[in-house]
């Protein structure tokens, strides 16, 4: 569908999660003929969880033996050695970077401002925010050698337009991502570099779950009733699912979005509005 994307290179941070956002991204720009690195934190080092089993491993031999090209790559967002040897790697591997999703994301729990712990806000903010600084400000260079038309795009959330009770730090940290894209797609727009975030509603993943678990706690209901409760909160009337990200993701990802640069598109099935 999106010929333009056939052999670019995108890195997917926090692509480790199974049903998670970052594989579908992952899978979805795949699809177009795009190479992608998956990227995530590294699975602790135990005997009952050794290295290949990473989900970003099953993804990339999925994505391998449909045909595609793929990459798993251990990188902390929070750690810039880390993430400098990841973007290496990628050039390394496939010559180029063209595309960067800033997917990594941390949801500790909710909690009011007044109860909630320092170390949750920093988790939050540091994995959302600074790592989307910190792998920007890495690729940047490698986008800037293109001739012209490189992406960026920031997975953030309607929790950045808009303050939820409890969700202090995931606010806070949303918000900035949101400013962080406009400011880099000021900077950026002068070399045809795009750089756009987009805002999910309630998606059904692991983090997703996480967040139905407090209202079914909340509310003295089964988890399955507090994800149609979720679903509800949407003019649609259910929680997306990766690929209704994805999808947005991929599009502007492609020469069809060349002049879209610097917003923040709810992809919330009705929730929010600005
Ligand atoms: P998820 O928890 O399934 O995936 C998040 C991934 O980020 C995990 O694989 C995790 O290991 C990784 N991660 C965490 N800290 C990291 C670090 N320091 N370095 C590298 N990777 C790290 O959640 P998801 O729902 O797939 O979330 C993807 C993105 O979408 C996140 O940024 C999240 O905030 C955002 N989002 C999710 C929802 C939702 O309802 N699920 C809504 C709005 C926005």
């Amino acid at each position: 569908m999106y010929e333009d994307l056939k052999d670019k290179v995108a890195i997917i941070t926090g692509a480790g999660s199974e049903y998670g956002i970052g594989q579908g991204i992952a899978r979805r720009l795949s699809q177009e003929g795009a190479h992608v690195v998956l990227s995530d934190l590294q699975p602790a080092n135990s005997p009952d969880r050794p290295d290949e089993e990473s989900y970003l491993h099953t993804v990339v031999k999925e994505i391998e033996a449909s045909g595609g090209r793929a990459l798993a790559l251990y990188a902390d967002v929070t750690k810039n050695d880390q993430i400098l040897a990841m973007v290496e790697q990628t050039k390394k591997a496939f010559g180029r970077i063209d595309i960067l999703i800033n997917n990594a994301g941390a949801f500790p729990g909710a909690n009011t401002t007044e109860d909630m712990e320092e170390r949750a806000w920093d988790i939050t903010v540091d994995v959302s925010a600074k790592g989307a600084f910190l792998c920007s400000k890495a690729v940047i260079p490698y986008l800037k050698e293109l001739d012209g038309g490189g992406r960026i795009v920031n997975i953030a959330s309607i929790a950045g337009k808009t303050g939820f009770p409890t969700y202090g730090p995931y606010c806070a940290a949303k918000g900035a991502l949101i400013l962080l894209t406009q400011t880099m797609a000021r900077e950026l727009g002068g070399q045809a570099i795009t750089v756009n975030a987009v805002c999910p509603g309630n998606v059904d993943t692991l983090m997703g779950r996480k967040e139905a678990e407090i209202i079914a706690k909340e509310q003295g209901i089964g988890l399955e009733e507090a994800m149609l409760v979720l679903g509800e909160e949407a003019a649609l009337g259910r929680m997306a699912v990766p690929e209704d990200i994805a999808n947005v993701v991929t599009y502007l990802c492609s020469n069809q979005a060349s002049f879209i640069t610097g917003q923040s598109i709810n992809v919330c099935g009705g929730i929010e509005f600005h």
